[in-house]
């Protein structure tokens, strides 16, 4: 959906600093509040009976980009309008709608008010809310997101985001994790058939790339369970993939260090502290299962940082695993609790 840019103008008040949230070399992100854009009211119009559904006022992120001479800047503008249009799931940001009036390039986004993952594995002594279960239920709704974009569901295709990292997950209020940022998208059909033609430059984020991938410029979907595998591990180490901690013990960051402490049986010395606080306080009845859900998790990561794309898992098979070790450790919760 267009929004005019006079609406986008009065709700920021001209791009005011006051409503910026981030500035970055892309542009920057600021938060703001606009009268006729909503989620309910943007599936309404696709669904053709918006007159039934209220217009609403809603908190948006507006994200405008600044080098708009740029090619890759106009070609990220566009992936991310297409792309995102052909996305409906809750742990997809939602795209509310955009603005191209004059050569702007303009993002408006469903608001997600806990920010980015990144921040929050950067801040980590700030956040009360943090629990084990917590964490899972991230890495669930991470999985689940990009098993959807991973899976031709119909009429939309299939989609590899190649640019999975921390910095591109975004919490909402309920701290439910939405996938951000598709401006280097494409559809598979693209990546597997035609990559050698698009990937000319290999694009993504060092520290979280394949590294087939970053080789050859064979873009596929395992290329996100690697990265998927490395946001994995952030979580699990409380730290992200690029924390000068690692780039002090390796050149190649998180990825390869937690490799070598997967194999060699020592993750201990590498997770999280808040982790093993969270484990030494609960009942002993319940903290072999904890336990053992470490090491699930641990084992996922694991095989998705697998050197080869074809030995790394779909995220179709570890959404089920997540799933599955979710559901005992809230059976657990539950039974203890009450
Ligand atoms: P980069 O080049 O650093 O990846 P980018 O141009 O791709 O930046 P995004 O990653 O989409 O921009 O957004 C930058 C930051 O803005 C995010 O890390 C997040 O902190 C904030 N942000 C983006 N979208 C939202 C949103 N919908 N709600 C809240 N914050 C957001």
């Amino acid at each position: 959906m267009r929004i005019p840019l006079a609406d986008i103008l009065t709700a920021t008040d001209h791009f005011a600093a006051k409503y910026c949230i981030v500035s970055g070399g892309f542009g920057s992100v600021f938060k703001s509040e606009l009268d006729h854009v909503d989620k309910a009211y943007c599936f309404a119009i696709e669904r053709e009976n918006e007159r039934e559904v209220p217009k609403k006022r809603s908190t948006v992120a507006i994200k405008r980009i600044m080098d708009i001479e740029d090619e890759i800047a106009q070609q990220g503008f566009y992936a991310e309008i297409e792309m995102l249009t052909s996305c409906k799931h809750s742990s997809i940001i939602t795209l509310l709608g955009f603005c191209d009036e004059g050569g702007r390039m303009i993002l408006i986004y469903e608001y997600a008010s806990n920010g980015s993952l990144n921040y929050h594995l950067q801040n980590m002594g700030n956040n009360h809310n943090d629990s084990w279960e917590q964490r899972v239920k991230i890495f669930l709704d991470v999985a689940k997101g990009l098993s959807y974009l991973h899976t031709n569901q119909g009429d939309q295709r299939e989609i590899v985001h190649r640019d999975i990292k921390s910095a591109n997950i975004l919490l909402d209020e309920n701290f439910e994790a939405k996938l951000g940022d598709f401006g280097l998208s494409v559809f598979r059909s693209f990546s597997e058939e035609h990559y050698t033609r698009y990937s000319r430059t290999v694009a993504g984020t060092p520290g979280y790339m394949d590294p087939q991938y970053s080789k050859e410029r064979k873009l596929k979907k395992e290329s996100d369970v690697y990265s998927f595998g490395v946001v994995l591990f952030e979580i699990l180490c409380g730290a992200v993939a690029y924390d000068t901690k690692y780039a002090e013990k390796n050149n190649q960051g998180l990825a390869l260090l937690a490799r070598q402490h997967f194999e060699k049986g020592s993750m201990m010395e590498i997770v999280d502290t808040k982790i093993q606080e969270i484990f030494g306080i609960i009942f002993p009845s319940i903290k072999v299962s904890y336990q053992e859900s470490l090491h699930t998790f641990s084992r996922i990561a694991y095989n998705s940082l697998a050197e080869k794309q074809v030995e790394r898992p779909t995220m179709e098979v570890v959404v089920k695993e997540l799933e599955k070790t979710l559901f005992i450790l809230v059976r657990l919760h539950f039974l203890t609790v009450y």
